[in-house]
């Protein structure tokens, strides 16, 4: 066939809408600001109506291609979220071999970009020649941490003791990434084996920015000694509006036009997270108690697993509200709005109503976070969560946190509610505002024209369009 001569990317996001993302916005600034051609593989299992509005968002260049179904249904129903993953991602190898195969015979790839997950397609990716990358859907930080990992038990390690990752902020081993506690885990198998994929790659482009994480940055790209090069691109958010066409997002925007400026807390836990019942009851009692206004994207509570809607997602109208404190929708009518499972969250970032945001402190939450200015309280749930609140109050300090936690580790209502007016009328909240708005103008630097992350970006574009295949 005739060769198409636009050079063309693939990239494969892990299943998980916190994965397709980031790398669907990164194809997007690659076809529409760089002149490429894009192909985007999803796995068509965990297809949702979210993801399927994501894709069709796209514009013309970037193509996306679902692999077959992939079942899981050997496996545990308990399995950890990093385990089904990866097992999912290595049985989807031999249709990633005949897919790349496929656009090899009419595109010219010039790279093949996976996440931290992505690792076991690697081998196959060199076998067809492919320059193969890693875009880190997290941070320096995590980065850091993920590389470290081999060494991270050796030498009697002392679970009281911090960790000292070059440049980083120390971190106590309860803050770990939460698949790197149990170091005789199936998952931390996972995880090391992750970990070690990252040496394999050509490059490595951070969805994070210079201005938020110097130490480690700088750490990592001078590190030399043969190691892949590392990149810092971000922070790229999607920045695209969402189908807001769909009854509950409206509801949710006009609500906040008829809301002062930034008197509200828009509180969320991304695409997995879930609370306990206790847990939901004190917040829903803690922000009745702070008398601020407030938007809560509310998920139906779960006992046994934090991370349990990540495969499971439900949506809006089976999710009735009957968990809820009795009475507080009704009380709470005038002052907050409670939205069931799911929220146009960019497009209530950017509002001007909102004044904080509570969050489990996923990476794309961050940073669209960053991107508007608005300062945040830290609530992290799972995975590398914990990592990113430690980043976000005591590196960038553009954050506060809940103080009380009790045996049980639920945060009762009083400390809900100190902290939420801490943030929205307080001397923290100023403190943080003002930071998270210098770090906001950091982050538009990084991404503007002649900002850095834009820079390392077309650094690689030019590098891809030069290769020559034979
Ligand atoms: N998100 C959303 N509405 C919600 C919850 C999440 O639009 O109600 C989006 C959010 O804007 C972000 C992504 O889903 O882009 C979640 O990614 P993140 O890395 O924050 O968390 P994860 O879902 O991976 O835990």
């Amino acid at each position: 066939a005739e060769a198409n001569p636009k050079a063309h990317v693939v990239l494969l996001p892990s299943p998980g809408i916190g994965h397709l993302t980031p790398l669907a916005t990164l194809a997007k600034r690659l076809v529409l600001n760089h002149d490429l051609s894009a192909t985007i593989i999803t796995f068509s299992d965990l297809s949702s109506g979210i993801q399927q509005s994501l894709l069709s968002s796209l514009p013309n260049g970037v193509t996306s291609v679902s692999l077959p179904s992939i079942p899981l249904d050997d496996l545990p129903t308990n399995t950890h979220i990093v385990t089904r993953l990866s097992i999912m991602i290595s049985r989807s190898v031999p249709f990633m071999r005949e897919t790349l195969l496929t656009l090899q015979k009419t595109r010219r790839i010039v790279a093949y970009i996976i996440d931290h997950f992505g690792g076991e397609t690697l081998s196959l990716a060199s076998e067809l020649g492919i320059p193969r990358y890693i875009f880190c859907t997290t941070n320096f930080f995590y980065l850091s941490f993920l590389l470290n990992l081999p060494s991270l038990y050796h030498d009697n390690h002392n679970p009281n003791q911090l960790l000292f990752l070059p440049g980083c902020t120390p971190l106590h081993p309860k803050d770990y990434s939460r698949s790197a506690i149990d170091k005789n885990s199936e998952v931390f198998a996972w995880m090391l084996r992750h970990s070690k994929h990252h040496d394999q790659v050509d490059g490595m482009m951070v969805n994070s920015f210079e201005a938020m994480e110097g130490g480690p940055a700088k750490f990592l790209k001078e590190r030399g000694n043969g190691k892949p090069p590392v990149f810092s691109i971000g922070p790229l958010t999607c920045d695209s509006s969402s189908d807001t066409s769909q009854a509950e997002s409206g509801l949710c925007l006009q609500w906040l036009d008829k809301q002062p400026y930034r008197s509200v807390l828009f509180i969320a836990f991304g695409s997995g997270g879930t609370l306990s019942f206790k847990q939901t009851k004190e917040m829903a009692l803690g922000l009745e108690m702070s008398g601020h206004r407030f938007l809560w994207v509310v998920r139906k509570p779960v006992d046994a697993d934090a991370s349990s809607a990540y495969f499971n997602h439900r949506h809006g109208k089976n999710n009735p509200l009957g968990f809820l404190p009795d009475g507080f929708v009704e009380r709470m009518k005038e002052k907050g709005m409670v939205v069931p499972s799911w929220a146009p969250q960019e497009e209530i970032l950017t509002h001007d109503a909102i004044g904080g945001f509570l969050s489990h402190c996923g990476w794309n939450s961050t940073l669209e976070s960053i991107v508007n200015g608005v300062p945040m309280i830290t609530w992290p749930l799972y995975s590398e969560q914990p990592m990113n609140a430690v980043m976000l109050v005591e590196g960038a300090k553009v954050a506060l946190r809940p103080t009380v936690m009790n045996n049980d580790q639920v945060v009762g209502k009083e400390a809900v509610a100190d902290v939420v007016k801490d943030l929205m009328e307080g001397e923290g909240g100023k403190d943080v505002r003002r930071r998270m708005h210098e770090l906001k103008e950091a982050a538009m630097k990084a991404i503007g024209a002649d900002g850095s992350s834009n820079k390392a970006l077309a650094q690689m574009v030019n590098k891809w369009k030069t290769l020559v295949f034979n």
